[in-house]
Protein backbone atom coordinates (compact mmCIF):
# COMPACT_ATOMS: atom_id res chain seq x y z
CA UNK A 1 0.00 0.00 0.00
CA UNK A 2 1.49 3.59 -0.78
CA UNK A 3 0.28 5.94 1.53
CA UNK A 4 0.13 9.93 0.19
CA UNK A 5 1.10 12.77 2.50
CA UNK A 6 -2.64 14.23 3.40
CA UNK A 7 -1.03 18.17 1.73
CA UNK A 8 0.04 18.87 -1.52
CA UNK A 9 1.67 22.58 -1.06
CA UNK A 10 3.28 24.58 -3.61
CA UNK A 11 6.98 24.55 -3.49
CA UNK A 12 8.83 27.70 -4.63
CA UNK A 13 11.04 26.97 -8.02
CA UNK A 14 13.60 28.93 -6.70
CA UNK A 15 17.15 28.65 -5.65
CA UNK A 16 18.04 28.03 -2.33
CA UNK A 17 19.03 31.61 -1.03
CA UNK A 18 15.89 32.88 -2.89
CA UNK A 19 13.89 31.14 -0.95
CA UNK A 20 15.29 32.01 2.23
CA UNK A 21 16.20 35.95 1.28
CA UNK A 22 14.44 36.62 -1.11
CA UNK A 23 16.59 38.47 -3.38
CA UNK A 24 20.49 40.08 -3.37
CA UNK A 25 18.87 43.41 -2.40
CA UNK A 26 15.28 42.64 -1.13
CA UNK A 27 15.05 44.21 2.29
CA UNK A 28 15.76 42.22 5.22
CA UNK A 29 15.04 42.66 8.92
CA UNK A 30 18.24 44.32 10.83
CA UNK A 31 17.24 42.49 13.92
CA UNK A 32 18.97 39.88 15.45
CA UNK A 33 18.50 36.55 13.83
CA UNK A 34 21.61 34.63 14.97
CA UNK A 35 22.53 35.52 18.60
CA UNK A 36 25.74 34.02 20.79
CA UNK A 37 24.08 32.84 23.48
CA UNK A 38 26.75 33.37 25.72
CA UNK A 39 27.11 36.92 24.90
CA UNK A 40 23.80 38.17 23.18
CA UNK A 41 24.55 42.00 23.43
CA UNK A 42 27.72 41.66 21.99
CA UNK A 43 27.51 38.92 19.17
CA UNK A 44 24.48 38.48 17.16
CA UNK A 45 24.03 38.67 13.28
CA UNK A 46 20.56 39.94 11.78
CA UNK A 47 18.90 38.33 8.59
CA UNK A 48 20.30 41.00 6.88
CA UNK A 49 24.25 39.93 7.81
CA UNK A 50 23.41 36.76 7.34
CA UNK A 51 23.05 37.30 3.63
CA UNK A 52 25.65 40.13 3.65
CA UNK A 53 28.30 37.87 5.29
CA UNK A 54 27.41 35.12 2.77
CA UNK A 55 27.46 37.50 -0.32
CA UNK A 56 30.70 38.80 1.00
CA UNK A 57 32.45 35.18 0.83
CA UNK A 58 30.80 34.47 -2.68
CA UNK A 59 32.20 37.55 -3.69
CA UNK A 60 35.47 36.48 -2.62
CA UNK A 61 35.46 33.19 -3.91
CA UNK A 62 34.92 33.58 -7.30
CA UNK A 63 37.47 36.37 -7.26
CA UNK A 64 40.05 33.61 -5.51
CA UNK A 65 39.32 31.82 -8.86
CA UNK A 66 36.22 29.35 -7.68
CA UNK A 67 34.64 28.02 -9.66
CA UNK A 68 31.39 26.38 -9.99
CA UNK A 69 31.20 23.07 -8.52
CA UNK A 70 33.88 23.66 -6.40
CA UNK A 71 33.49 22.54 -2.98
CA UNK A 72 34.77 24.28 0.38
CA UNK A 73 34.65 22.40 3.87
CA UNK A 74 34.00 23.56 7.00
CA UNK A 75 35.31 21.84 9.82
CA UNK A 76 34.16 23.74 13.27
CA UNK A 77 31.17 23.52 16.02
CA UNK A 78 28.63 25.94 15.67
CA UNK A 79 29.53 29.57 15.55
CA UNK A 80 27.07 32.83 14.37
CA UNK A 81 29.09 32.86 10.47
CA UNK A 82 28.07 28.94 10.33
CA UNK A 83 24.99 29.61 7.86
CA UNK A 84 26.93 32.29 6.15
CA UNK A 85 29.65 30.19 5.37
CA UNK A 86 26.87 27.99 3.81
CA UNK A 87 25.45 30.14 2.30
CA UNK A 88 27.76 32.02 0.19
CA UNK A 89 29.68 28.68 -0.64
CA UNK A 90 25.64 28.15 -1.96
CA UNK A 91 25.76 31.64 -4.00
CA UNK A 92 29.59 31.22 -5.34
CA UNK A 93 27.66 28.38 -7.09
CA UNK A 94 30.49 26.26 -5.16
CA UNK A 95 29.16 22.71 -2.92
CA UNK A 96 29.33 23.24 0.67
CA UNK A 97 30.43 20.41 3.04
CA UNK A 98 30.70 20.31 6.96
CA UNK A 99 32.42 17.94 9.24
CA UNK A 100 31.56 16.64 12.36
CA UNK A 101 33.75 19.44 15.01
CA UNK A 102 34.74 15.86 17.16
CA UNK A 103 36.82 14.38 13.81
CA UNK A 104 40.33 13.33 14.58
CA UNK A 105 42.45 13.78 11.86
CA UNK A 106 41.78 10.44 9.66
CA UNK A 107 38.34 10.73 10.01
CA UNK A 108 39.00 14.69 8.50
CA UNK A 109 41.44 13.56 5.92
CA UNK A 110 38.53 10.56 4.84
CA UNK A 111 36.07 13.46 4.07
CA UNK A 112 38.33 16.08 2.44
CA UNK A 113 39.93 13.58 0.19
CA UNK A 114 36.56 12.27 -1.07
CA UNK A 115 34.55 15.53 -1.35
CA UNK A 116 38.23 17.18 -2.84
CA UNK A 117 37.37 20.05 -1.23
CA UNK A 118 39.34 22.96 -2.69
CA UNK A 119 39.31 24.84 -0.02
CA UNK A 120 39.15 23.69 4.26
CA UNK A 121 37.90 26.46 6.45
CA UNK A 122 38.62 25.24 9.98
CA UNK A 123 37.99 26.48 13.60
CA UNK A 124 41.05 28.00 15.32
CA UNK A 125 40.62 25.11 18.17
CA UNK A 126 40.68 21.96 15.72
CA UNK A 127 43.46 23.81 13.40
CA UNK A 128 46.33 20.66 14.36
CA UNK A 129 43.41 18.30 13.43
CA UNK A 130 43.06 20.15 10.16
CA UNK A 131 46.59 20.73 9.54
CA UNK A 132 47.19 16.97 9.86
CA UNK A 133 44.55 15.92 7.98
CA UNK A 134 45.69 18.18 5.24
CA UNK A 135 48.89 16.73 5.27
CA UNK A 136 47.49 13.08 4.89
CA UNK A 137 46.08 14.05 1.54
CA UNK A 138 49.15 16.72 0.21
CA UNK A 139 46.76 19.88 0.67
CA UNK A 140 48.84 23.27 1.02
CA UNK A 141 48.79 26.07 3.64
CA UNK A 142 47.29 28.49 1.31
CA UNK A 143 43.72 26.45 1.05
CA UNK A 144 43.59 26.20 4.76
CA UNK A 145 41.79 29.02 6.20
CA UNK A 146 40.93 29.67 10.23
CA UNK A 147 37.26 30.13 11.65
CA UNK A 148 37.75 31.59 14.91
CA UNK A 149 34.30 31.74 17.40
CA UNK A 150 33.44 34.99 15.06
CA UNK A 151 34.69 36.90 17.74
CA UNK A 152 37.96 37.79 15.81
CA UNK A 153 35.85 38.56 12.87
CA UNK A 154 33.15 41.00 14.41
CA UNK A 155 36.33 42.80 15.81
CA UNK A 156 37.87 43.48 12.01
CA UNK A 157 40.90 41.07 13.37
CA UNK A 158 42.61 38.82 10.80
CA UNK A 159 44.83 36.05 12.81
CA UNK A 160 47.16 34.40 10.88
CA UNK A 161 49.22 31.18 12.20
CA UNK A 162 51.89 29.71 11.74
CA UNK A 163 51.98 25.66 11.40
CA UNK A 164 54.38 23.07 9.84
CA UNK A 165 52.53 23.05 6.88
CA UNK A 166 53.21 26.95 6.32
CA UNK A 167 51.41 30.28 7.02
CA UNK A 168 47.32 29.86 7.18
CA UNK A 169 45.09 32.86 6.72
CA UNK A 170 42.07 34.22 8.36
CA UNK A 171 39.21 33.32 6.64
CA UNK A 172 37.49 36.71 6.69
CA UNK A 173 40.79 36.86 4.28
CA UNK A 174 37.83 35.28 1.44
CA UNK A 175 35.32 37.92 2.11
CA UNK A 176 35.18 40.44 -0.14
CA UNK A 177 34.14 44.31 1.03
CA UNK A 178 30.57 45.05 2.49
CA UNK A 179 30.39 47.03 -0.58
CA UNK A 180 31.29 44.56 -3.40
CA UNK A 181 29.40 41.87 -0.77
CA UNK A 182 26.19 43.75 -1.54
CA UNK A 183 27.09 43.95 -5.28
CA UNK A 184 27.04 40.21 -5.41
CA UNK A 185 24.17 39.00 -6.87
CA UNK A 186 23.74 34.85 -7.04
CA UNK A 187 22.30 33.48 -10.30
CA UNK A 188 18.55 32.98 -10.14
CA UNK A 189 17.65 29.49 -11.36
CA UNK A 190 14.70 28.05 -12.78
CA UNK A 191 14.63 25.71 -14.74
CA UNK A 192 14.26 22.09 -13.08
CA UNK A 193 17.85 21.43 -14.42
CA UNK A 194 19.20 24.21 -12.63
CA UNK A 195 17.43 23.52 -9.23
CA UNK A 196 18.39 19.97 -9.23
CA UNK A 197 22.25 21.25 -9.00
CA UNK A 198 24.56 19.85 -5.93
CA UNK A 199 25.21 22.20 -3.28
CA UNK A 200 26.15 20.57 -0.06
CA UNK A 201 27.41 17.05 0.78
CA UNK A 202 25.98 15.71 3.81
CA UNK A 203 27.97 12.75 4.91
CA UNK A 204 25.82 9.74 5.79
CA UNK A 205 26.85 5.88 5.40
CA UNK A 206 23.47 5.21 4.66
CA UNK A 207 22.12 1.52 4.52
CA UNK A 208 25.83 -0.02 4.26
CA UNK A 209 29.29 0.80 3.97
CA UNK A 210 31.17 4.26 5.29
CA UNK A 211 30.68 7.64 4.76
CA UNK A 212 29.66 8.80 1.44
CA UNK A 213 28.72 12.20 0.75
CA UNK A 214 25.15 12.81 0.07
CA UNK A 215 24.16 15.35 -2.46
CA UNK A 216 21.74 17.91 -1.82
CA UNK A 217 20.26 20.06 -4.60
CA UNK A 218 18.68 23.61 -4.35
CA UNK A 219 15.49 22.36 -4.54
CA UNK A 220 15.80 19.37 -2.27
CA UNK A 221 17.01 22.24 0.44
CA UNK A 222 13.67 24.53 -0.72
CA UNK A 223 11.14 21.43 -0.77
CA UNK A 224 12.19 20.44 2.80
CA UNK A 225 12.43 23.96 3.95
CA UNK A 226 8.70 24.73 2.50
CA UNK A 227 7.60 21.11 4.19
CA UNK A 228 8.75 22.07 7.51
CA UNK A 229 7.13 25.80 7.26
CA UNK A 230 4.06 23.62 6.25
CA UNK A 231 3.67 21.42 8.68
CA UNK A 232 4.71 24.11 11.52
CA UNK A 233 2.21 26.29 10.36
CA UNK A 234 -0.64 23.91 10.85
CA UNK A 235 -0.29 25.02 14.66
CA UNK A 236 -2.45 26.55 16.39
CA UNK A 237 -2.37 30.25 16.58
CA UNK A 238 1.24 29.61 14.57
CA UNK A 239 0.99 33.45 13.05
CA UNK A 240 0.52 34.90 16.28
CA UNK A 241 3.01 32.74 17.77
CA UNK A 242 5.48 33.30 15.14
CA UNK A 243 5.99 36.94 16.90
CA UNK A 244 7.52 35.38 19.67
CA UNK A 245 9.16 31.98 19.08
CA UNK A 246 12.49 31.63 19.81
CA UNK A 247 14.76 28.79 18.93
CA UNK A 248 17.85 27.32 21.19
CA UNK A 249 20.42 25.57 18.48
CA UNK A 250 23.17 23.32 20.10
CA UNK A 251 22.70 20.29 17.97
CA UNK A 252 25.73 20.45 15.43
CA UNK A 253 24.94 22.32 12.07
CA UNK A 254 27.08 19.97 10.38
CA UNK A 255 24.44 17.65 10.71
CA UNK A 256 21.08 17.57 8.20
CA UNK A 257 18.76 18.05 10.95
CA UNK A 258 20.34 21.25 12.57
CA UNK A 259 21.34 22.62 9.11
CA UNK A 260 18.07 22.17 7.88
CA UNK A 261 15.78 23.84 10.46
CA UNK A 262 18.11 26.19 11.66
CA UNK A 263 20.36 27.78 8.69
CA UNK A 264 16.88 27.17 6.48
CA UNK A 265 13.54 26.64 8.02
CA UNK A 266 14.61 29.20 10.94
CA UNK A 267 15.67 31.96 8.65
CA UNK A 268 12.31 31.31 6.05
CA UNK A 269 10.31 31.86 9.10
CA UNK A 270 12.51 34.90 10.69
CA UNK A 271 12.75 33.00 13.71
CA UNK A 272 15.75 33.82 16.23
CA UNK A 273 18.20 31.24 16.88
CA UNK A 274 20.36 31.53 19.96
CA UNK A 275 23.39 29.41 19.25
CA UNK A 276 25.66 27.35 21.42
CA UNK A 277 28.74 26.26 20.63
CA UNK A 278 28.12 22.92 21.13
CA UNK A 279 25.83 20.77 23.65
CA UNK A 280 26.09 21.66 27.31
CA UNK A 281 23.33 19.67 29.21
CA UNK A 282 23.84 22.63 32.12
CA UNK A 283 24.18 25.50 29.78
CA UNK A 284 21.29 24.45 27.77
CA UNK A 285 18.93 24.73 30.77
CA UNK A 286 20.44 28.19 31.50
CA UNK A 287 19.94 29.14 28.40
CA UNK A 288 15.96 28.04 27.86
CA UNK A 289 15.66 30.16 31.34
CA UNK A 290 17.69 33.23 30.42
CA UNK A 291 16.22 33.66 27.14
CA UNK A 292 12.39 32.59 27.26
CA UNK A 293 13.18 29.56 24.46
CA UNK A 294 9.44 28.56 22.93
CA UNK A 295 10.84 25.83 21.13
CA UNK A 296 13.28 23.22 21.66
CA UNK A 297 14.79 20.77 18.99
CA UNK A 298 15.99 17.88 20.56
CA UNK A 299 17.35 14.21 20.08
CA UNK A 300 16.70 11.18 21.97
CA UNK A 301 19.54 11.24 24.59
CA UNK A 302 18.88 15.24 25.40
CA UNK A 303 15.01 14.12 26.57
CA UNK A 304 16.44 11.29 28.38
CA UNK A 305 18.40 14.01 30.24
CA UNK A 306 16.30 16.23 31.14
CA UNK A 307 13.77 14.03 32.10
CA UNK A 308 16.23 11.97 34.63
CA UNK A 309 18.37 14.96 35.60
CA UNK A 310 17.33 16.49 38.85
CA UNK A 311 18.93 19.50 37.84
CA UNK A 312 16.23 20.12 35.63
CA UNK A 313 13.87 20.93 37.74
CA UNK A 314 15.97 23.75 39.19
CA UNK A 315 14.92 25.89 36.12
CA UNK A 316 12.39 27.59 34.86
CA UNK A 317 11.36 26.14 31.99
CA UNK A 318 8.17 27.73 31.78
CA UNK A 319 8.30 29.49 28.24
CA UNK A 320 8.57 26.38 26.62
CA UNK A 321 5.62 25.42 24.19
CA UNK A 322 7.08 22.99 21.37
CA UNK A 323 9.40 19.97 21.73
CA UNK A 324 10.49 18.11 18.88
CA UNK A 325 12.28 14.92 18.61
CA UNK A 326 14.33 13.14 16.00
CA UNK A 327 17.61 11.65 14.64
CA UNK A 328 16.90 8.43 16.82
CA UNK A 329 14.22 6.48 18.41
CA UNK A 330 12.57 7.83 21.26
CA UNK A 331 10.19 5.86 23.69
CA UNK A 332 6.57 7.30 24.91
CA UNK A 333 7.30 6.20 28.83
CA UNK A 334 10.42 8.51 28.84
CA UNK A 335 8.56 11.34 26.56
CA UNK A 336 5.91 10.97 29.04
CA UNK A 337 8.15 11.40 32.53
CA UNK A 338 9.50 14.66 29.98
CA UNK A 339 6.37 16.48 29.72
CA UNK A 340 5.73 15.78 33.35
CA UNK A 341 8.72 18.90 33.68
CA UNK A 342 5.23 21.38 33.10
CA UNK A 343 1.96 21.51 34.02
CA UNK A 344 -0.33 19.22 32.11
CA UNK A 345 -0.83 19.44 28.46
CA UNK A 346 1.77 22.56 28.22
CA UNK A 347 4.31 20.23 26.29
CA UNK A 348 4.18 17.69 24.38
CA UNK A 349 6.95 15.84 22.61
CA UNK A 350 6.38 15.54 18.52
CA UNK A 351 8.78 13.28 17.17
CA UNK A 352 9.94 13.54 12.92
CA UNK A 353 11.61 10.94 11.24
CA UNK A 354 14.41 11.77 8.69
CA UNK A 355 18.05 10.80 7.16
CA UNK A 356 20.26 12.75 5.52
CA UNK A 357 19.47 11.26 2.59
CA UNK A 358 15.76 13.00 2.77
CA UNK A 359 17.58 16.55 3.07
CA UNK A 360 16.60 15.99 6.71
CA UNK A 361 12.78 15.27 7.68
CA UNK A 362 10.07 13.24 5.84
CA UNK A 363 7.73 12.66 8.95
CA UNK A 364 7.01 15.06 11.74
CA UNK A 365 3.72 15.29 13.68
CA UNK A 366 1.43 17.49 13.53
CA UNK A 367 1.83 20.16 16.10
CA UNK A 368 -1.58 20.59 17.26
CA UNK A 369 -2.44 16.96 17.65
CA UNK A 370 -1.87 15.12 20.97
CA UNK A 371 0.69 13.03 20.40
CA UNK A 372 0.10 9.74 22.79
CA UNK A 373 2.81 7.02 21.39
CA UNK A 374 6.17 6.92 20.41
CA UNK A 375 4.68 7.56 16.89
CA UNK A 376 7.08 9.84 14.08
CA UNK A 377 3.75 11.41 12.86
CA UNK A 378 2.38 11.77 9.15
CA UNK A 379 4.30 11.77 6.00
CA UNK A 380 5.34 15.77 4.89
CA UNK A 381 3.48 17.44 2.02
CA UNK A 382 4.62 16.02 -1.69
CA UNK A 383 5.86 12.83 -0.09
CA UNK A 384 4.60 9.35 -0.38
CA UNK A 385 5.76 5.88 1.38
CA UNK A 386 5.33 2.72 1.29
CA UNK A 387 6.14 -0.08 3.57
CA UNK A 388 7.49 -3.05 1.53
CA UNK A 389 8.38 -7.27 2.60
CA UNK A 390 10.96 -7.70 -0.28
CA UNK A 391 14.75 -6.25 -0.86
CA UNK A 392 12.57 -5.11 -4.68
CA UNK A 393 9.57 -3.70 -3.32
CA UNK A 394 7.28 -5.43 -5.13
CA UNK A 395 5.66 -6.72 -1.93
CA UNK A 396 3.98 -4.18 0.33
CA UNK A 397 2.86 -4.89 3.28
CA UNK A 398 -0.52 -4.41 4.26
CA UNK A 399 -1.45 -1.47 6.81
CA UNK A 400 -0.34 -2.61 10.50
CA UNK A 401 2.53 -4.53 9.26
CA UNK A 402 6.06 -4.26 10.01
CA UNK A 403 8.37 -3.62 6.44
CA UNK A 404 11.27 -1.82 5.07
CA UNK A 405 10.21 1.84 4.75
CA UNK A 406 11.00 3.59 1.46
CA UNK A 407 10.11 7.06 0.73
CA UNK A 408 9.66 9.40 -2.17
CA UNK A 409 9.46 12.80 -2.48
CA UNK A 410 11.06 16.27 -3.49
CA UNK A 411 13.72 15.99 -0.57
CA UNK A 412 15.10 12.23 -1.67
CA UNK A 413 18.67 13.31 -2.38
CA UNK A 414 20.44 12.95 -5.84
CA UNK A 415 22.24 10.46 -4.89
CA UNK A 416 26.06 9.64 -3.38
CA UNK A 417 29.09 11.58 -4.69
CA UNK A 418 30.98 9.89 -6.94
CA UNK A 419 29.25 6.26 -5.94
CA UNK A 420 26.60 5.20 -8.41
CA UNK A 421 26.71 1.90 -7.54
CA UNK A 422 25.91 2.85 -3.45
CA UNK A 423 23.07 5.15 -5.50
CA UNK A 424 21.49 2.51 -7.07
CA UNK A 425 21.28 -0.12 -4.54
CA UNK A 426 19.63 2.78 -1.81
CA UNK A 427 17.82 5.03 -5.37
CA UNK A 428 15.52 2.67 -7.28
CA UNK A 429 15.04 3.71 -11.01
CA UNK A 430 11.64 5.81 -10.34
CA UNK A 431 13.02 7.15 -7.36
CA UNK A 432 12.07 5.64 -4.15
CA UNK A 433 14.92 6.10 -1.32
CA UNK A 434 15.11 2.36 0.95
CA UNK A 435 15.49 3.73 3.82
CA UNK A 436 16.94 0.94 5.81
CA UNK A 437 14.27 1.49 8.33
CA UNK A 438 11.64 -1.04 9.42
CA UNK A 439 8.30 0.63 10.33
CA UNK A 440 4.69 0.39 9.99
CA UNK A 441 2.01 2.31 9.55
CA UNK A 442 -1.66 2.89 11.32
CA UNK A 443 -5.38 3.51 9.86
CA UNK A 444 -4.54 7.34 10.34
CA UNK A 445 -1.53 7.15 8.25
CA UNK A 446 1.05 7.78 11.38
CA UNK A 447 4.31 6.05 11.11
CA UNK A 448 6.21 3.61 13.71
CA UNK A 449 9.72 3.30 13.06
CA UNK A 450 10.49 -0.16 15.22
CA UNK A 451 13.44 -1.57 14.15
CA UNK A 452 16.88 -0.88 11.47
CA UNK A 453 17.36 -3.33 9.12
CA UNK A 454 20.98 -0.99 8.09
CA UNK A 455 24.07 -0.83 9.64
CA UNK A 456 24.21 2.28 11.21
CA UNK A 457 24.50 2.93 14.98
CA UNK A 458 22.95 6.04 16.67
CA UNK A 459 25.49 7.41 19.49
CA UNK A 460 23.65 10.39 20.99
CA UNK A 461 21.79 10.98 17.38
CA UNK A 462 25.50 10.79 15.67
CA UNK A 463 25.70 8.18 13.29
CA UNK A 464 28.55 5.73 13.65
CA UNK A 465 28.98 3.30 10.70
CA UNK A 466 29.68 -0.07 11.86
CA UNK A 467 31.90 -0.87 8.50
CA UNK A 468 34.40 1.90 9.61
CA UNK A 469 34.74 0.12 13.07
CA UNK A 470 35.33 -3.13 11.55
CA UNK A 471 38.25 -1.77 8.88
CA UNK A 472 39.94 -0.58 11.70
CA UNK A 473 39.81 -3.30 14.65
CA UNK A 474 40.78 -5.65 11.86
CA UNK A 475 44.32 -4.28 12.02
CA UNK A 476 44.64 -4.76 15.32
CA UNK A 477 47.47 -7.60 15.72
CA UNK A 478 44.99 -9.63 17.71
CA UNK A 479 42.10 -9.84 15.47
CA UNK A 480 41.84 -12.03 12.98
CA UNK A 481 37.82 -10.91 12.28
CA UNK A 482 35.53 -8.58 13.82
CA UNK A 483 31.56 -7.19 13.67
CA UNK A 484 30.27 -4.31 15.31
CA UNK A 485 26.61 -3.95 15.89
CA UNK A 486 24.87 -1.21 18.30
CA UNK A 487 23.16 -2.11 21.57
CA UNK A 488 20.59 -0.24 23.37
CA UNK A 489 21.74 1.42 26.95
CA UNK A 490 19.08 3.54 28.42
CA UNK A 491 17.53 4.80 25.60
CA UNK A 492 20.66 5.49 23.51
CA UNK A 493 22.87 3.14 21.45
CA UNK A 494 26.48 2.32 22.09
CA UNK A 495 28.53 0.37 19.20
CA UNK A 496 29.86 -3.73 20.90
CA UNK A 497 32.66 -5.46 18.98
CA UNK A 498 32.20 -9.10 18.46
CA UNK A 499 35.73 -10.17 18.05
CA UNK A 500 37.19 -13.63 16.37
CA UNK A 501 40.55 -13.66 18.11
CA UNK A 502 44.04 -14.07 16.32
CA UNK A 503 44.28 -17.24 19.00
CA UNK A 504 41.90 -18.77 22.00
CA UNK A 505 44.27 -18.01 24.93
CA UNK A 506 44.24 -14.34 23.56
CA UNK A 507 40.50 -13.83 24.45
CA UNK A 508 41.27 -12.52 27.52
CA UNK A 509 39.82 -9.41 29.70
CA UNK A 510 42.78 -7.41 29.06
CA UNK A 511 42.82 -8.53 25.50
CA UNK A 512 39.42 -7.08 25.12
CA UNK A 513 40.44 -3.94 27.48
CA UNK A 514 43.71 -3.18 25.20
CA UNK A 515 41.38 -3.49 21.96
CA UNK A 516 39.13 -1.02 23.42
CA UNK A 517 41.56 1.48 24.30
CA UNK A 518 43.32 1.08 20.84
CA UNK A 519 40.35 2.03 18.91
CA UNK A 520 39.60 4.72 21.01
CA UNK A 521 43.10 6.31 20.25
CA UNK A 522 41.49 6.11 16.52
CA UNK A 523 38.52 7.73 16.26
CA UNK A 524 36.08 10.41 17.38
CA UNK A 525 34.16 9.72 21.41
CA UNK A 526 31.25 8.85 20.17
CA UNK A 527 32.18 5.73 17.78
CA UNK A 528 34.37 4.73 20.69
CA UNK A 529 33.17 1.00 22.02
CA UNK A 530 31.29 1.68 25.13
CA UNK A 531 29.11 -1.16 24.44
CA UNK A 532 32.30 -3.12 24.87
CA UNK A 533 34.46 -6.16 23.12
CA UNK A 534 33.59 -9.76 23.66
CA UNK A 535 35.03 -12.69 22.02
CA UNK A 536 33.57 -14.89 19.30
CA UNK A 537 34.66 -18.19 17.64
CA UNK A 538 33.75 -17.19 14.26
CA UNK A 539 31.75 -14.11 12.74
CA UNK A 540 28.42 -15.25 11.43
CA UNK A 541 27.84 -14.69 7.76
CA UNK A 542 26.07 -15.42 4.36
CA UNK A 543 27.41 -17.19 1.98
CA UNK A 544 28.29 -13.84 0.01
CA UNK A 545 30.27 -13.00 3.00
CA UNK A 546 27.84 -10.90 4.44
CA UNK A 547 28.37 -10.33 8.36
CA UNK A 548 24.48 -11.59 9.90
CA UNK A 549 24.25 -8.86 12.13
CA UNK A 550 20.60 -9.88 13.03
CA UNK A 551 22.38 -12.89 14.90
CA UNK A 552 25.15 -10.85 16.75
CA UNK A 553 22.04 -8.67 17.70
CA UNK A 554 20.06 -11.60 19.12
CA UNK A 555 23.50 -12.68 21.02
CA UNK A 556 23.98 -9.28 22.72
CA UNK A 557 20.60 -9.27 23.81
CA UNK A 558 20.81 -12.62 24.82
CA UNK A 559 24.04 -11.91 27.00
CA UNK A 560 22.58 -8.79 28.57
CA UNK A 561 19.29 -10.55 29.74
CA UNK A 562 21.70 -12.95 31.63
CA UNK A 563 24.36 -10.34 33.20
P1 LIG B 1 20.85 10.57 9.86
O1 LIG B 1 21.07 10.34 8.42
O2 LIG B 1 22.10 10.79 10.62
O3 LIG B 1 19.84 11.65 10.12
O4 LIG B 1 20.24 9.23 10.44
C1 LIG B 1 19.03 8.74 9.96
C2 LIG B 1 18.57 7.56 10.75
O5 LIG B 1 18.34 7.89 12.12
C3 LIG B 1 17.25 7.00 10.28
O6 LIG B 1 17.36 6.23 9.12
C4 LIG B 1 16.80 6.22 11.49
O7 LIG B 1 17.44 4.96 11.57
C5 LIG B 1 17.27 7.11 12.63
N1 LIG B 1 16.16 7.99 13.05
C6 LIG B 1 15.97 9.27 12.73
N2 LIG B 1 14.86 9.75 13.34
C7 LIG B 1 14.32 8.72 14.03
C8 LIG B 1 13.15 8.57 14.86
N3 LIG B 1 12.35 9.58 15.14
N4 LIG B 1 12.91 7.34 15.37
C9 LIG B 1 13.72 6.31 15.11
N5 LIG B 1 14.84 6.39 14.37
C10 LIG B 1 15.14 7.60 13.83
Amino acid sequence: MVVKSNWAYPIPQVSLPTFIFDSPTANLPKTPAYISASEPEKYSLSLHDYRLYAQRLASGLRRSGFQPGDRVMLFSGNTLFFPSVMMGVVMAEGIFTGANPTYIARELAYQLQDSGARYLICAEGSLETGIAAAKEIGMSADRIFIFDDGIATFEGRKNEKRTDLGTVRHWSDLLDTPEKGAAYAWPELRTTEELDRVIALNYSSGTTGVAKGVMITHSNYVANGSQQVHISSLADNYAEKLLTKKYLCFLPMYHAMAQTIFCVSAAKQRIPVYMMPKFDFLKMLQNVQKYRITDLVLVPPVVVAMAKHPATKKFDLSSVDHVGSGAAPLGREISEEFERLWPKGQVNVKQGWGMTELTCAATTFHPSKHSASFSVGELLANCEAKIVLDDEGKVEAPQGERGEIWVRGPNVMKGYWNKPEATRETLTADRWLKTGDVAYVDEERHFFIVDRKKELIKVKGLQVAPAELEAILLDHPEVQDAAVIGITVDGDEQPRAYIMPQSQEKATQETAASIKAWLAERVSRHKRLEGGVHFINAIPKNPSGKILRKELREKAALEDTKA
